[in-house]
């Protein structure tokens, strides 16, 4: 007789592939339509788990805000991976996927004035950026500070449209930080440990929100604890590869 599994299980959204967008060398933008008739809703800065066709899942965040119209885009970075090697490779427009969710605790609360910290590594940026059309959309102001580090101005994932926000809306202010920059660069080199370890010397009363790399967000964890942001107003999400978390965990499938 066959042992019965009783891990719960949760609902799929089949999905369409609606649109692929390079947004940078590496980067791409993946737009999901999910199917008429799902009741599929998000808080900005959720993830959504990706399940491939041979049961292997992939976990991505939203980096789009929720418009009500069942549609995100998710920023992939082309890791060499076997998803991202698809993704960057065969993936074409039409192609079907299913994932779950919402997953993830690193929204924004709402009714909270208190200031935002946005940390972000990478494709992290898509979060935040999520985060940010969100509250503008929902009219919420909050002073929002918004860290962003990268390898250099070529990895670089696209900030025009957080510039241009952040012109029209001085609560936002983002800062970039290159840890190989070009000769040319003007901006804060480092790491955003280090940039928000030159910048704030008290951070008590933020909330933040860390997105990206594992190595940023330990980096940065106990940072913001020693400039007084308590724990419990910390949220991260580290974006551990898949292959060292959910493909060796048993519980993943
Ligand atoms: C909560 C969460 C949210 C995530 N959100 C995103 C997101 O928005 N965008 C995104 O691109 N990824 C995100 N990730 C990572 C993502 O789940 C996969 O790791 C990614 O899609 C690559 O899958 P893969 O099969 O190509 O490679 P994986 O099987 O994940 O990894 C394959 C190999 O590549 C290496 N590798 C993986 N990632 C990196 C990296 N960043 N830098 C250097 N080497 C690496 C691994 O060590 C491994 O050897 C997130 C992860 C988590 C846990």
């Amino acid at each position: 007789m066959s042992a019965i599994d009783f891990r719960p299980r949760r609902a799929l959204h089949p999905c369409t592939v609606s649109a692929i967008q390079d947004l940078a060398p590496g980067t791409r933008g993946v737009t999901l339509d999910v199917d008429a008739g799902s009741d599929f809703r998000f808080r900005e800065g959720q993830y959504i788990r990706i399940v491939m066709p041979d049961g292997r899942r992939r976990d991505l965040s939203i980096a789009s805000p929720d418009l009500g119209d069942a549609r995100i885009t998710l920023w992939l970075r082309h890791v060499g991976g076997d998803f991202s090697e698809y993704v960057f490779g065969t993936l074409g427009l039409g192609e079907r996927w299913q994932f779950e969710g919402p997953l993830g605790d690193a929204w924004v609360r709402p009714h909270d004035p208190r200031p935002l910290l946005l940390i972000t590594g990478g494709t992290g940026l898509g979060p935040a950026r999520a985060i940010i059309l969100g509250m503008r959309r929902s009219g919420v102001r909050r002073p929002i500070e918004l860290i962003h580090g990268d390898a250099n101005a070529q990895s670089l994932v696209p900030m025009e449209e957080v510039h241009a926000i952040a012109e029209e809306d001085p609560a936002l202010t983002p800062l970039i930080a290159l840890q190989q920059p070009e000769p040319h660069w003007s901006g804060a080199t480092g790491t955003p440990d280090e940039v928000i370890a030159d910048r704030h010397d008290d951070l008590s009363g933020h909330c933040a929100h860390l997105f990206g790399p594992p190595a940023m967000v330990d980096a940065v964890i106990p940072l913001l604890r020693a400039r007084g942001v308590l724990r419990e107003d910390i949220h991260a999400d580290a974006f551990t590869p898949a292959a060292l978390d959910l493909d060796t965990s048993a519980q993943g499938r």
